[in-house]
């Protein structure tokens, strides 16, 4: 044998030893279900903004390595952000086509809280085994008072809140009878999971400050919160500040917190002050929080309290601001009122918020990012249930640099995760890159990220949303919509 000869059949024993060393070793058996391999990994509660490499086994997160990991299978995540699954608190669209535009947006856990449900237990029952993404709501302070009114659900045992809060209901004041049942009703629905209050005031103008202040008393001695939209958006008096005031003064003398739904909205030119006032009662101690979606138009439907009266002086808008979801057309004095008394379901978005009042909620301190997007109805609706995280990271973040990538995911993942954890046990588990923490994980190209939906033409998935897991199960793979796969678990309370 030659020397030449003698290094080659050596150098294929090498080979082939080494081959077999990496079939049959033990170490060779994988450690992890999934290994995110190679990703900048940014965990907003623990400051972690480095690459490393994310070890997944049944569903949660098992390692988080500078080490190469072994995994059954590996996802190359080379130049991708990896971060904890986005979570909306404020989710109206609780079906799997929502949660399917959601899930293309970065969001693994998808909460009804303003509005609400009831009954909990039924509505629980008819998402389990087969949710796309982590579900869970409040108990429906008007769909409670609608049903205590007398109101029988439309669809089998659940009533929709566009139902509970159709005039008839909505306009009516309670007896002390009726509050009392419904203080009872949702004590029930609490027991049952309820994540809180949900209460949609601005669409009960039967709802008496001294009715709201007793659903209070009862969220104080559950220590949960109340999730509201408040009583008025308006300039004029009683204006959008005085519909804060009643809030936080409930909050003051109660004991619960509260969290404001979309303050933009809510607020349009008086959200400054606003913010001011929040941040003001937190640092005396009171626990109270809000959120905002990224967009200057709201979405409502046409039939609701808050276009009775005078709406246009109130709101400081006109016909032509609204926007008739259906067919895109803007809406006139005559259009206005047929729509309204012929489909007051219908929805229109409503243009009235200036940009600097979105910029300033999107970047204020602890205002967290919560989207309002609806279920899809009539494949109609508003852009931000397709494109509100999306728009934050691509537009805010990216394009005007109004906050870091960071502050938006924490927006995004630990603040409404700590909104919820003290009796929500689950959320200790979510908003996290954590060891021991739920695998609800978004990777996204921080480069490409943004929303295409717009008010024309809102069903259009974000991009840059590269893979999203929900439990440890790809929802979104490449960019794609994973179909026929239901990972999405509940979300619960446990209260005392
Ligand atoms: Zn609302």
């Amino acid at each position: 044998m030659t020397d030449m000869l003698r290094k080659l059949v050596s150098s294929i024993v090498l080979v082939c030893s080494f081959n077999s060393i990496l079939l049959f070793s033990p170490l060779q058996a994988a450690d992890f279900d999934l290994v995110i391999q190679g990703g900048r990994v940014i965990d907003p509660l623990s400051g972690l903004d480095a690459i490393r490499n994310v070890g997944l086994r049944a569903g949660k997160i098992s390692a988080i390595s500078k080490n190469l990991l072994s995994g059954k299978e590996i996802l190359d995540a080379t130049g991708l952000i990896v971060a904890p699954g986005f979570i909306d608190l404020h989710a109206h669209g609780q079906n799997n086509l929502a949660n399917e535009y959601q899930a293309r947006d970065g969001v693994t856990t998808a909460l009804e809280m303003e509005m609400g449900v009831y009954p909990l237990k039924a509505w629980y029952a008819s998402r389990e085994d087969n949710a796309l993404l982590n579900y869970g709501a409040t108990v429906s302070h008007s769909i409670v008072r609608a049903k205590a009114l007398g109101a029988e659900p439309e669809n089998k045992q659940l009533m929709s809140y566009k139902q509970a809060l159709a005039p008839g209901y909505s306009t009516q004041e309670l007896s002390p009878e009726t509050l009392q049942d419904v203080i009872q009703l949702i004590d029930e629905g609490l027991a049952e999971g309820g994540l809180g209050v949900g209460i949609g005031l601005a669409y009960l103008p039967g709802a008496r400050r001294s009715e709201i202040y007793s659903v209070y008393q009862l969220a104080a001695l559950h220590y949960i919160p109340v999730f509201v939209h408040a009583r008025v958006t308006s300039v004029k008096e009683p204006d959008s500040i005085s519909a804060l005031q009643e809030l936080i003064a409930n909050s003051v003398t109660t004991g619960a917190a509260t969290h404001i739904c979309h303050i933009g909205s809510l607020g349009g030119v008086q959200v400054p002050t606003m913010l001011e006032m929040i941040m003001g009662a937190r640092s005396r101690g009171i626990d109270i929080s809000t959120e905002v979606y990224p967009y200057t138009a709201a979405h409502t439907f046409i039939g609701a309290a808050i276009f009775s009266g005078k709406w246009r002086e109130n709101i400081g808008m006109d016909y032509s601001d609204l926007q008739w979801t259906l067919s895109g057309e803007r809406l006139s004095k005559q259009t206005f009122e047929k729509y309204r008394k012929e489909n007051p379901q219908g929805s229109v978005i409503a243009y009235f918020m200036p940009d600097s009042v979105v910029d300033l909620a999107v970047s204020g301190r602890n205002v967290m990012i919560a989207s309002d997007g609806g279920d899809w109805e009539n494949n109609a609706g508003h852009p931000r249930g397709a494109g509100t995280f999306s728009r934050v990271l691509g537009r805010y973040v990216r394009e005007r640099g109004l906050l870091s990538l960071k502050e938006a995911l924490a927006k995004m993942t630990i603040l409404p995760a700590q909104r919820l954890e003290k009796f929500v046990p689950a959320m200790k588990r979510k908003g996290r890159i954590a060891v021991g923490a739920d695998a609800d994980i978004t990777v996204f190209d921080a480069a490409e990220i943004v929303d295409k939906a717009s008010y024309t033409k809102p069903m259009q998935y974000s991009i840059g949303v590269k893979h999203v897991l929900v439990n440890g199960v790809f929802v979104v793979r490449n960019a794609e919509s994973r179909k026929e796969v239901f990972p999405g678990k509940p979300v619960m309370s446990q209260i005392n």
